[in-house]
């Protein structure tokens, strides 16, 4: 008996099999690998709700 677990696809959010003789998981494929390291490089990624403005916090202290 084989277990095949579904994994959804970060980038795509494509459902696909788990299986270890894919190189790319938790990913679909190599495309949405590159994809999401590409984006992580490019700080497109945001932690949701967690807004942090340094700017205008440091402006108060200094005036
Ligand atoms: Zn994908």
């Amino acid at each position: 008996m084989k277990l095949k677990k579904k994994i959804t696809c970060p980038t795509c959010g494509k459902k696909e099999t788990w299986t270890l003789a894919n190189p790319f998981r938790p990913f679909c494929s190599e495309r949405c690998k590159l994809i999401d390291l590409g984006e992580w490089a490019a700080e497109k990624h945001r932690v949701p709700g967690e807004e942090v403005n340094l700017e205008s916090d440091s402006e108060d202290k200094e005036v």
